[in-house]
């Protein structure tokens, strides 16, 4: 994939003293190429490189960066640039209920976003309700209402009326009903026909929207650029919903869909579950691209339960490689508030394959803790020392098994393996977080 292959390029360049202008137009040539065939539009990558290049040679140098550190640098800055823009924020209408619209091809992922979207605003304290409007065929009203029924949010429908009335008449109901978000679902095509965009108008005169967001599947390279340009000069789009990130390791959409239309991405669909929905983090994609892992969603996500300091303790554990058991409990325990431990690890790079040995059950943690309160401080440290009479001894003063002890004690020494994986890996090292 593109990771790879700009991994493999920057490689060469580790070698380097000093950056000369050869090195940096091979660097770039081969940047050129994986750009292209990760399906990044030709007139993107023609501008990116004059552009990174540019800066690369010359200017922007860094004493404390080693040359290849500085092209990454720079290109991850002029990736950023590229995808730029406010992120993840939906406007909301000063006299409720706010009206967000959702278009795009058959297939690209409406009615999983229309119902994650709300599954979002509703966490928000909002009250949303969504709207089907994709009449033409039977299942895709029900496919809305038992993703509404999923996520606790009413589904509005009325068969197969207009859509366009359809949509009025969901607004005098949320209205009516208290809710503050009317989500319109509507029906695509395979491909853009004039029916199609008829239909879409008719719906956006009729309701105006205060959010035309159009969804567009990441898998479709630069099909999906193209469609967006398409739907912005027909309909006119406040911005684009990227689905299917979790499949799409080229990155060509993610990359081009700003520059060439304009459009801000605001929302990433990372699965097909309802909570797989983040807003779209142009800084985070680049790092995604660059093979970097999403180190930053990690820490940011650390962050948000994590109160500052014990996040900087733990920091300073894992790059001392002084994780114990007590640190594990409290890990453990923060975990509860971050969601579940696997899908935290699985952004780290290298270690998302690992993670079907070590699943962790949340139910578990009672059970945990109380092993790991019977062991003595040393035992925590050292867990080596916890052969078959001490494990007798902890499972009868924690009211557990051997064989309890025993998993977590395995369960430990894998997350362990991780750790060190973690502050051992070069994208640690990229954000100056690695050993040092
Ligand atoms: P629509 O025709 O535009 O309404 O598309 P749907 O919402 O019915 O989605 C089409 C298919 O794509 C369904 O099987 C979804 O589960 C799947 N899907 C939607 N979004 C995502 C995503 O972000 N990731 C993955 N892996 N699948 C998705
Ligand atoms: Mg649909």
């Amino acid at each position: 994939g593109l990771s790879d292959k700009l991994q493999e390029t920057f490689k060469k360049l580790k070698g380097k003293g000093i950056l000369k202008e050869a090195d940096v137009n091979e660097a770039m040539r081969e940047v050129r190429v994986a750009l292209l065939e990760a399906d990044v539009n030709f007139k993107v990558v023609k501008d990116f490189v004059a552009k990174v290049k540019e800066r690369c040679i010359g200017q922007d140098v860094l004493e404390s960066l080693s040359p290849a550190q500085q092209v990454i640098k720079i290109v991850h800055e002029e990736m950023i640039d590229l995808m730029g823009g406010a992120t993840g924020k939906i406007l909301v209408a000063p006299k409720p209920p706010t009206v967000i619209l959702l278009l795009g091809l058959q297939g690209a992922g409406k009615t999983t976003h229309a119902a994650k979207l709300a599954n979002m605003l509703k966490k928000q304290g909002k009250h949303p309700l969504l709207v089907a409007c994709d009449i033409y065929r039977p299942a895709a009203i029900k496919q809305l209402e038992v993703l509404g029924e999923q996520i606790k949010v009413p589904v509005f429908s009325m068969g197969q009326e207009p859509p366009a009335d359809i949509a009025l008449a969901s607004l005098k109901h949320a209205y009516q009903n208290g809710q503050d978000v009317v989500i319109i679902d509507t029906a695509g095509r395979l491909h853009i026909n004039e029916e199609l965009m008829d239909e879409l108008r008719a719906i956006k005169t009729t309701v105006k929207p205060h959010e035309i967001l159009l969804v567009v599947d990441a898998m479709t390279g630069q099909d999906a650029v193209n469609v967006a340009e398409s739907f912005h000069k027909e309909i006119g789009l406040d911005g684009v919903i990227l689905t299917k990130l979790d499949g799409d390791t080229r990155g060509g959409a993610a990359l081009s869909i700003k520059a060439v239309t304009g459009c801000t991405i605001k929302f990433a669909g990372t699965g097909e579950k309802m909570d797989a929905l983040e807003p779209f983090h142009p800084d985070r994609m680049a790092s995604r691209i660059l093979g970097m892992g999403d180190v930053l969603t990690l820490i940011e996500k650390a962050q948000e339960s994590f109160d500052q300091k014990k996040a900087k303790e733990m920091e300073q554990k894992l790059r001392k490689q002084e994780f114990t058991l007590d640190d594990f409990l409290d890990q453990m325990q923060q975990m509860k508030k971050m969601g579940p431990l696997s899908s935290l690890l699985e952004m780290i790079p290298g270690v998302g394959k690992q993670l079907k040995d070590v699943k962790i059950d949340e139910k578990d943690t009672a059970h945990i803790e109380a092993i790991i309160r019977s062991m003595t401080l040393e035992e925590r440290r050292k867990p080596a020392l916890i052969k078959d009479s001490r494990k007798k001894r902890i499972a009868k003063g924690s009211g557990t098994s051997v064989q309890e002890v025993g998993r977590l004690l395995k369960q430990f020494e894998q997350m362990q393996k991780m750790m060190k994986q973690l502050t051992g890996s070069g994208a640690m090292g990229m954000l100056g977080m690695g050993k040092k």
